[in-house]
């Protein structure tokens, strides 16, 4: 079987966690127990996902020229994505700023950073999208950039896989040039003022042809044009950490499709893929391997 290419455009952040008994108040200083600097950003995450999962991966995005910048560049490489498309841009990398509280609730300030630059694709990241399979797209970076990648995708007829995160207004020309939206189900209650996931997939449908929206530990449900929405089960594992979970899962379903897969197989693919990811501590950190995730899938 030949390796499925993915492109990714996205961002690319150091996380900084502080995890504490309780997250402080307006005004308030507290102790914390421990600090840790994770790699991390959505489009960084998918694009190791996919690696970690066998495919050969094109990262497209930006880090700066601070210490994390080598950093993250580094952490990419040693997972085996291609960095040679990555900028290096005068300033700060992007920044997740994370406090974690013993409740396992968080409070997040992102500082885009570098992440800030990518308003454009050039000669380069269009060659690396044309040759992909597809190209995996989130919503961490300036939109111009995701619509320019979203463009240069749909005039090579690339498949384009958007993960609508975080939550925000899509402009109609970017869902245009999408063929499979993978939002959680809260991203697809607030694209469609739909609470139930069933009612907002099938609304998606009127402007993307296949949608699939992720449940957490209820798994995912999938809907095309002129069929019912399925529902696809999670695996029961015991959940130790989820972050991560939904970027594990876009990654291993981009390489299952790329792989020639149905999207039901891929899905169930996907879903061993994440349902590893949840049961290890970490973001990217938990990604699984090829291997695992084919003795997981069974
Ligand atoms: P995150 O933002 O934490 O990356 P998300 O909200 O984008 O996650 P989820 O819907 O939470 O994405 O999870 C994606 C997939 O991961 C689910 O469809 C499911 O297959 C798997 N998953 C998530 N949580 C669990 C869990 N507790 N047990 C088993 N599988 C899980």
């Amino acid at each position: 079987m030949t390796r499925p290419h993915i492109a990714v455009l996205g961002s690319i952040n150091m996380d900084l966690v502080a995890y504490v008994a309780k997250a402080p108040q307006r005004g308030e200083t507290v102790t914390g127990r421990e600090f840790r600097t994770l790699p991390g950003g959505k489009g960084a995450n998918q694009a190791v996902a996919a690696a970690r999962a066998g495919a050969t991966v094109s990262m497209i995005g930006a880090v700066g020229t601070d210490a994390f910048g080598d950093r993250l560049r580094s952490a990419l490489d040693h997972s085996g994505v291609d960095t040679d498309l990555l900028r290096t841009v005068e300033g700060p990398s992007g920044t997740a700023h994370i406090v974690v509280d013993d409740d396992g609730g968080n409070a997040i300030v992102v500082i885009p950073g570098a992440n800030a630059a990518l308003t454009a694709v050039d000669a380069g990241d269009e060659a690396a999208i044309a040759s992909a399979g597809a190209l995996l797209l989130q919503l961490e970076i300036p939109l111009e950039g995701v619509l320019a990648a979203a463009r240069s995708a749909r005039a090579s007829g690339v498949r384009t896989i958007l993960t609508p995160a975080p939550a925000q207004p899509l402009p109609p020309e970017l869902l245009a040039a999408t063929d499979l939206l993978i939002p959680n189900e809260h991203e697809a209650a607030a694209l469609t003022g739909l609470a139930d996931p069933a009612d907002a997939a099938r609304a998606l449908l009127d402007q993307v042809p296949e949608v699939v929206v992720t449940l957490g530990a209820a798994g995912s449900l999938y809907a095309a044009r002129g069929a019912d929405p399925v529902r696809v089960p999670a695996r029961r594992v015991t959940a130790v950490d989820t972050t991560g979970a939904g970027d594990t899962f876009v990654g291993a379903l981009a390489v299952a499709l790329g792989e020639g897969n149905s999207l039901p197989e891929a899905l169930s693919w996907a879903s061993a893929a994440s349902a590893l990811s949840v049961r290890r501590p970490g973001a990217a950190a938990s990604m699984p391997y090829r291997k695992e995730i084919d003795a997981e899938a069974g």
